[in-house]
């Protein structure tokens, strides 16, 4: 682009690079002024010292493609991109406000589009897959893992590992050489039973009721994490709520949002609040809508930003989101019932990227666990700092993730927690991983547990009633 047509877009405020969908403002494109706070915040620029690897060179990759100086198809804006893992951490470190995953979140969802065509057919395949079949309809989710379940508590589980049907060279032909480490990293244990919403809808207060709140079960917490939904239902109503459970819900959109499919992620938020406004018309006004689950908790937040192009949905995206709280955030915002019973423990508290960057929560957790007797909270190093789970990426970024994790490890050794608290399921898993990987979790006698935040509250209240 020659310097008459620049001075053109920046006099006319214009983004040509965005053709086929929602593309941000001028102004939030251009707001970096290079200052290099954000790098050191970096996760991907830490490890590796690229400077592509960089908020600010992302930010300038994106902004090159906004202007038209390069396409969707240019290798280096794909690779940068994809290899980002939108923990927001730079948001959290920059001065001049630039709104970093609302950037990501609309170029990829751009990129994508503008390249749909060039996607092998594998790839296509499994995005249909994960994205249009599974994720986005209940049942099949349900049935894929009840199946799952099947595999994992049967002898399959330790044939396919022992023979390696999954790294059979044909599949990496056919695009699918990732699935054994998918199947060994990812894939959670399947819980049983699954969660169930209460047959009546609701749960009521165990004491006095204060409160009326909607718990967003969710997909994944419904299948692999259900003890922690249980658990949330019982803090919650030791805490003066009667918990409404809607059924019929479905995965939050994250995942389509993340991954470029911005109005498949859409449809997702419509169905979502559709199905809470008719459980409030059934049960009546909800005071919050808790999550247990930082990513989704983040996404549920952003419906009204998400829809707010939308004349019919708009206004209600915007009040479903108001109403969204951690349930960290919830708890910290009450009058929390304090009868705990004792439980010592060393513990250590890992943020989670879409709790502390996505939705500016830092304390809550930290003064609930400060909260029960017994519990010694001590901070590790960089506890702010990404996992390096994010969503999918240990899988599609393994390497990276891999060294992002060790180095996570090296400052849960050094603070000698017993167990890690966690707030998102993501967050666990990979924390699991890195015990094992760093052989923490059964060493010299001290072995390290990896816990959700509502996991530990819970057997705070039942050691109290022993
Ligand atoms: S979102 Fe995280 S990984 Fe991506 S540029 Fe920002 S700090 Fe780096
Ligand atoms: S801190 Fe903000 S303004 Fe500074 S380089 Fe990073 S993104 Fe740009």
């Amino acid at each position: 682009m020659d310097t008459v047509k620049l001075v053109d877009l920046v006099k006319d405020k214009r983004l040509p690079g965005f053709t086929q969908g929602e593309a941000p403002s001028y102004d939030d494109m251009t707001r970096c002024i290079h200052c290099g706070l954000c790098l050191n915040q970096c996760p991907t620029y830490r490890v590796t010292g690229n400077e592509t690897e960089s908020p600010r060179g992302r930010l300038y990759l994106m902004r090159a493609f906004a202007e038209g100086r390069i396409s969707g198809q240019s290798e280096s804006l794909q690779k940068h991109l994809n290899q980002c893992l939108q923990c927001r951490a730079c948001e959290s470190a920059c001065p001049s406000g630039v709104k970093y995953g609302h950037l990501v979140e609309l170029t990829s969802a751009e990129v994508a589009q503008q390249t749909i065509q060039k996607q092998s057919r594998s790839e296509k395949i499994i995005r249909w897959l994960v994205f249009r079949q599974l994720f986005s309809k209940p049942k099949n989710l349900r049935y894929f893992a009840l199946a799952t379940r099947l595999y994992q508590r049967s002898s399959l589980q330790k044939i396919n590992r022992a023979v390696g049907f999954l790294r059979l060279p044909a599949l990496s032909k056919i695009g699918l050489g990732k699935l054994a480490e998918l199947e060994e990293t990812m894939l959670p244990p399947i819980s049983k039973p699954l969660f169930e919403p209460p047959e009546e809808g609701k749960v009521p207060a165990l004491t006095e009721q204060k409160y009326r709140v909607a718990l967003f079960s969710g997909c994944v917490m419904s299948i692999a994490f259900a003890s922690i939904n249980e658990a949330t239902v019982r803090v919650l109503t030791r805490n003066y709520c009667e918990v409404v459970v809607p059924k019929s819900l479905n995965c939050c959109g994250a995942l389509h949002v993340h991954n470029g499919d911005r109005e498949y992620g859409k449809e997702m938020a419509i169905r979502n609040i559709e199905v809470f406004e008719e459980s409030e018309r059934k049960f009546g006004k909800f005071d919050a809508i808790i999550i247990n689950a930082a990513g989704c908790g983040a996404m549920l937040k952003e419906y009204g930003e998400l829809l707010k192009a939308d004349k019919t949905m708009a206004e209600r995206a915007a009040a479903f989101s108001s109403k969204v709280k951690d349930i960290t955030e919830f708890l910290a915002s009450i009058e929390l019932n304090r009868n705990f019973g004792r439980i010592n423990r060393r513990v250590t508290y890992q943020d989670a990227c879409h709790l502390l960057h996505g939705q500016k929560i830092q304390s809550p957790p930290r003064s609930l666990l400060k909260a029960i007797p017994g519990i010694e909270l001590v901070e590790m190093k960089d506890s702010d700092k990404c996992c390096g789970s994010a969503g999918i990426y240990n899988v599609t970024n393994s390497e990276l993730s891999m060294q992002i994790l060790d180095e996570k490890m090296n400052n849960v050794a050094d603070a000698r927690p017993q167990c890690i608290i966690v707030a998102n399921p993501g967050c666990q898993l990979q924390m699991k991983l890195g015990v094992k990987r760093a052989g923490l979790e059964k060493g010299a006698g001290k072995p390290i547990e990896v816990a959700h935040i509502i996991e530990l509250l819970d057997e705070a209240y039942l050691a109290a009633e022993i």
